[in-house]
């Protein structure tokens, strides 16, 4: 049985229009998962606890069941002996950890490193980066001891300089994370690229990171919600949070079907945040859209012609970057950013645009159809960092997200810091992620301000 609906993809019922999570009550309840690739393959749901119905008290509850809320729980179902229920308005791995890219790297926000080391000193950026590598680390060791089938492709990732100036900007990063980070990462020449991954235009240079590797986004946030329900943690789908009451030491989540009454709550709501659910976040968070589409598998003679024989996740060197791999099964997944809205119209264009980039890169593959084509809401965050803090105002509850469009493997270390913030009111996260996150400046203008920096960015892109 299929568990998507193509009639609701992208349209939200509730509102009648295309959901913003900045202008939308919330994200819906009991919504079908966008119609991708990956809700097409990952097989039966994994079993939960229905909507939420009468009063329900636990330790601490979650509100989101994508990867932050799923591996929370999970931490604190196995590893504290507390009574912990996630609150998820739709379905398990609805938001991005069921529609995302699938890449997996030592990754997290938007800074290059050589921004880390500028802002924040040399100290702090190496144990950013130390940070970034153990989250990899923790999300693969995840897989194997909860054995979890996520169609863990070994491939490493590669990043390719589009246009000539940007291989120099290759080297000067190969050069810095050797000399600064004692971090090795791999030169190629077009030439390498070309044999080891594929034939195509605008390959000037590429960076190899062996450490990457590819997951079935929705498989695992599936392996995840069982390993977490094995533990004991309670999963609500079909239910909304509407509102969060203080009753004295408890907070008092309000939800269509019944009350959760918890002494913590952990905020994992990251690019589906609204506005209104936590005042606090208010004008702090910066959902924008990311687009996919999967093609038919590639013939043969496609294969050849492209030589596209790569298991690596590839991405350019453009600030609107394409991303793109090939999939066990040999049709090609292409991602980048572009739709300000979910409008049928910038929707339908995106799709065509992604669809045109594969012909652009692989001239041999350019009569090559999409399949499927989704899109799901990143969350960027002003100083382009991930969040993890108490509330100042109340310390009862937990926010942690913002991952920049980097959270597969981060926003399972981002669940794993919050669940050991809510026992012992300390984590090991460097100090940047733990301050609040900042609001941005005329937040009321944040959907215009992004479309003049994409009209900037695509402008920068296309020399
Ligand atoms: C198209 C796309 C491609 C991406 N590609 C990559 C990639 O290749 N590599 C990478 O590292 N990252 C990628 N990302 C980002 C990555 O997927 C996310 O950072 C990560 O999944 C965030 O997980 P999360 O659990 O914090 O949030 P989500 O998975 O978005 O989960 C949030 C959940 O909260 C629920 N929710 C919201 N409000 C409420 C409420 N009031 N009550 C109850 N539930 C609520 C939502 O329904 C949702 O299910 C991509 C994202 C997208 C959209």
């Amino acid at each position: 049985m299929s568990i998507c609906d193509p009639g609701s993809t992208r349209i939200n019922p509730a509102q009648g229009k295309a959901y913003d999570p900045l202008t939308a009550d919330g994200p819906g309840r009991g919504r079908p998962h966008a119609l991708s690739y990956w809700a097409a393959t990952a097989g039966e749901e994994p079993p939960h606890d229905g909507s939420l119905t009468g009063d329900r008290e636990v330790d601490i509850a979650i509100v989101g069941a994508g990867y932050t809320g799923l591996a929370a729980a999970l931490h604190l179902a196995c590893e504290y002996n507390l009574s912990i229920a996630v609150l998820e308005a739709n379905r398990i791995g609805w938001g991005c950890s069921g529609r995302n890219g699938s890449f997996a790297r030592v990754a997290f926000g938007r800074l290059g490193k050589q921004e880390w080391i500028d802002r924040y000193g040399i100290n702090q950026a190496r144990l950013m980066l130390d940070e970034a590598r153990q989250g990899l680390n923790h999300l693969r060791s995840l897989i194997e001891v909860h054995n979890i089938d996520c169609d863990l492709t070994e491939g490493g990732s590669l990043e390719v300089a589009h246009r000539p100036r940007h291989a120099r900007r290759l080297e000067e990063l190969h050069r810095l994370l050797e000399e600064s980070f004692d971090y090795r990462t791999e030169l190629l020449d077009s030439t390498a690229i070309a044999d080891r991954h594929y034939r195509g235009s605008e390959i000037h240079a590429g960076l190899f990171d062996s450490r990457s590797f590819g997951v079935h986004p929705l498989k695992l946030a599936h392996g995840l919600a069982r390993a977490a329900r094995d533990a004991g943690a309670a999963l609500h789908v079909g239910s909304p949070a509407l509102a969060i009451r203080r009753d004295g030491p408890h907070r008092v989540l309000e939800t269509p079907g019944g009350r959760l009454i918890a002494r913590t709550v952990i905020i994992a709501t990251n690019g589906y945040t609204g506005e209104r659910l936590v005042p606090q976040l208010k004008g702090r968070t910066m959902p924008v859209l990311s687009n996919i589409v999967v093609t038919r598998a590639m013939t043969a003679a496609e294969k050849t012609a492209s030589n596209f024989v790569s298991d690596a996740l590839i991405h350019d060197t453009r600030k609107l970057r394409s991303y793109y791999r090939r999939l066990p099964d040999n049709r090609i997944l292409m991602g980048g950013r572009g739709p300000i809205t979910e409008s049928p119209a910038e929707m339908a264009a995106q799709t065509e645009h992604l669809t045109a980039t594969i012909g652009n890169i692989w001239p041999a593959l350019s009569g090559i159809t999409a399949d499927y084509a989704w899109g799901g809401w990143v969350n960027m965050t002003r100083d382009s960092l991930p969040h993890l803090y108490w509330l100042e105002d109340d310390p009862a509850v937990i926010v942690a997200m913002g991952y920049n469009g980097t959270g597969v493997p981060y926003s399972i270390a981002a669940g794993r810091h919050a669940a050991q913030l809510a026992v012992t009111a300390r984590c090991e996260a460097p100090g940047p992620l733990l301050a609040p996150l900042e609001r941005f400046m005329m937040s009321a203008f944040r959907r215009l301000g992004q479309r003049a920096l994409y009209k900037l960015w695509g402008y920068q892109d296309g020399r």
